[in-house]
């Protein structure tokens, strides 16, 4: 793999299967971090942080997609 962690948007949820995703709402910046152990459980290991991100919905505004995040 090319990248390196945090700067990259498509690392497989398999390879950093013991991490957790801290995610950050652009609206409302509510802050919340995800296990990648129970993310693969609902997305599979081949889904990406890319594709969690944009999937996530706030639970405070309710805003999908509108987000950062980093892999910690
Ligand atoms: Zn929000």
């Amino acid at each position: 793999m090319l990248c390196r962690l945090a700067v990259c948007n498509v690392i497989k949820l398999g390879t950093i299967a013991n991490s957790k995703i801290s995610i950050t709402c652009g609206a409302c910046k509510h802050h919340a971090v995800l296990e990648v152990a129970n993310l693969i459980f609902v997305a599979g290991e081949d889904a990406t942080t890319h594709d969690v991100r944009q999937r996530h919905v706030c639970p405070e505004c309710n805003s999908k997609g509108n987000n950062t995040y980093k892999v910690i």
